[in-house]
């Protein structure tokens, strides 16, 4: 059913608000006229502007006036995902950005008040990426004052963005963030130390595709497998790298169903990663409760467990 209300009505919003569902817009006029639609956030994503939003290209003429290819990859990457990208968190349609050059966030969503930090690269994004400064990038992982990042694959060449992830502030550990040599003493910045990103060692349910291959995913999905991801948070960095540790360890498991044994295969790997702890065993006896907790694992008893959360499956227990 359509409404079609004077503007006026407003005044008792919540009567309005009844009113609008889902497939259900309200029109408000306003002098007789139509002036405003109201409408169910879903409504809108399916719908020609919630469409155009969902838009994977650059647009070029922001970039007429550049010369410097990292300038203009800067603007069209920025400005895209201004326009186009939204919360992946609270699903709100757009984001805002701050004003440059600031040493944490670029993004921020302002509805949820989420921060985010993106990082984009032309062509495929690879193992690694370049990260920000060494020293701060750890320090703000250890106090968690690390945003929550994008990473963008673009290219320049057919103007629009080929892939897109989120990565959820908690699945950045120590473990993932490499050392960069010092820049060498002729450098503007000498001495200088710089990170890269090891994307390979974040755990597939920490890389949460948004765009793949030039396309916008499907967003309830996309925000179903964010909120699954939320589930696993740990405000301690000490705990989380040994809970991403032990889903990197199940997710390196080709079945389903897999036992505590085929687990403690992997205490070397552990032990080195971990080398102040002696008692591997307990802590991915421990660890595994804990992904049991946050609704990544089923325990059948008897040492034996079922992966019921992947990336490929996330809604199939
Ligand atoms: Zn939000």
């Amino acid at each position: 059913m359509i409404h079609i209300l004077p503007v006026a009505d407003l005044s008792d919003y919540k009567e309005v608000l009844k009113k609008c569902r889902k497939g259900e817009p309200v029109y408000l006029t306003q002098e007789g006229r139509g002036r405003f639609v109201l409408m169910d956030i879903e409504d809108y994503d399916g719908s020609q502007a919630g469409k155009s939003r969902m838009e994977t290209s650059f647009d070029p003429q922001l970039v007429d006036r550049y010369k410097s290819k990292s300038q203009i990859a800067r603007v069209l990457t920025e400005t895209w995902t201004e326009q186009h990208l939204y919360c992946p968190l609270c699903g709100w349609p757009s984001l805002s950005k701050f004003p440059n050059n600031r040493e944490v966030a670029d993004f921020y969503c302002p509805n949820c008040k989420s921060q985010f930090e993106q990082k984009s690269k032309n062509g495929p994004l690879g193992k690694k990426i370049a990260g920000g400064a060494y020293h701060s990038f750890i320090r703000r992982i250890s106090e968690n004052h690390n945003p929550d990042f994008f990473l963008m694959s673009y290219s320049l060449k057919s103007m629009r963005v080929e892939a897109l992830y989120f990565i959820p502030k908690f699945f950045f550990v120590p473990e993932i963030v490499e050392e960069r040599k010092p820049l060498s003493e002729h450098a503007r910045r000498a001495g200088w130390v710089g990170c890269n990103i090891l994307l390979s060692q974040i755990p597939v349910q920490g890389r949460i595709p948004i765009i793949e291959n030039g396309v916008f995913l499907e967003k309830q999905g996309v925000l179903a497998q964010v909120k699954k991801a939320q589930e696993m948070r740990l405000e301690n960095v000490a705990a989380r790298s040994w809970l991403l540790d032990i889903l990197q360890c199940v997710n390196q498991m080709e079945e389903r169903d897999f036992t505590l044994d085929q687990m403690y295969a992997f205490e070397n790997w552990l032990g080195a990663r971990h080398p102040q702890n002696h008692n591997i065993r307990a802590k991915i006896r421990q660890q595994l409760q804990k992904l049991r907790d946050g609704g990544v694992l089923l325990f059948l008893g008897d040492g034996h467990y079922r992966k019921i959360f992947s990336p490929d499956e996330p809604e199939n227990p």
